[in-house]
């Protein structure tokens, strides 16, 4: 299973401004001077290596992920990743109306369909589009998206062959070769994570999709079934949008922090946990110093478990950036 991340921050599409980017460069320039010769082979490594927070950054897409199995594929979030998605697809089959989708929604939020109407397949007459939801209105919400003054496409003149299918709770869907199965999130209006699951000769592989979530309960009393969600996923994509700090400042906001996160994934058995869905006015640097203030709780956390001879498990953590690319 691999494991594509087109889009990994929230609420809005957050580009970084001309200004910004000048700051930027000439950070980066400066930090380059005095290293040695300037050859091209010496610029492009010094530039590889520069951790996100001072170099390209961790991206302004919102929410969209693509999971690849040996059968096909499916796609969570149309947040404004699923844009760009399109353009590659349309490279394949989707460009000559021989397609089909799989895409799944957590919930309506904006920066969570942003992309469906600017998606390319969808304007394709062949292609086949199946939308997934656990809400009874997915099919209202969707059509809504198209609806004039907002989008100048109806949704009756899209020309591909839309499909909308209604998921049960908890209750998995096999297809593309994955298991599906959809849990509930602790969110404003009702969201609803993914569990994806790949079994195939080289064992089995688990991608837990769990944006947008304030993970209000933690406890496995408190999450009951949902904790399924989580159980000894391969990689988990987790929802935080803030520091432990702004999260006790956003009560109920629907969005949680990395230590919240951590503190699941280290109970369930997590072996990788991606931290996402960043604030979009969260600069480079800010979540730079999330990043720094995760190691130090994490380290904290594993000293008194050790001293109180409970030892934590050994976990893979780290903040998500556009493009990234896992293998399970
Ligand atoms: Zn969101
Ligand atoms: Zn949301």
């Amino acid at each position: 299973m691999v494991v594509r991340f087109w889009g990994v921050r929230g609420s809005i599409p957050a580009p970084k401004s001309p200004a910004v980017m000048q700051e930027l460069l000439v950070d980066v320039l400066k930090e380059f001077t005095g290293t040695g010769a300037a050859t091209a082979d010496r610029i492009e490594s010094f530039v590889r290596e520069l951790p996100a927070w001072k170099g390209a950054g961790y991206g302004g897409e919102t929410s969209c992920a693509e999971v690849e199995s040996d059968a096909g594929r499916i796609i969570i979030d149309a947040g404004s990743g699923l844009r760009r998605l399109g353009e590659r697809l349309m490279q394949g089959p989707h460009g000559k109306g021989q397609g089909e989708i799989h895409l799944f929604f957590t919930h309506f939020h904006w920066d969570h369909i942003v992309g469906l109407p600017f998606f390319a397949p969808i304007f394709v007459p062949g292609n086949r589009i199946h939308l997934y939801a656990v809400q009874s209105d997915l099919e209202l919400c969707v059509r809504q998206v198209f609806k004039k003054p907002f989008f100048p496409v109806p949704f009756e003149q899209l020309l591909s062959k839309i499909s909308f299918h209604r998921l049960d709770p908890r209750q998995p869907l096999e297809l593309q070769g994955v298991k599906v199965t959809p849990y509930q999130l602790d969110h404003p209006d009702p969201c609803w994570g993914y569990r994806v699951e790949e079994t195939s000769a080289r064992g089995r592989r688990v991608y837990a999709h769990c944006v947008d979530n304030e993970a209000t309960r933690i406890s496995p009393l408190d999450l009951g079934e949902d904790a399924l969600l989580y159980k000894n996923a391969d990689l988990c994509f987790f929802d935080a949008q803030y520091t432990l700090q702004e999260f006790l400042e956003h009560m109920n906001w629907g969005h949680s922090a990395a230590p919240i996160g951590l503190e699941i994934a280290l109970r369930e058995g997590v072996k990788r946990i991606l931290f996402a869905h960043h604030d979009p006015s969260a600069s480079d640097r800010k979540i730079g110093d999330a990043e720094r203030q995760t190691r130090d709780f994490l380290d904290a956390y594993r000293a008194r478990a050790m001293k109180a001879g409970r030892p934590l498990a050994e976990i893979e953590w780290q903040f998500a950036h556009d493009g990234d690319e896992f293998k399970l």
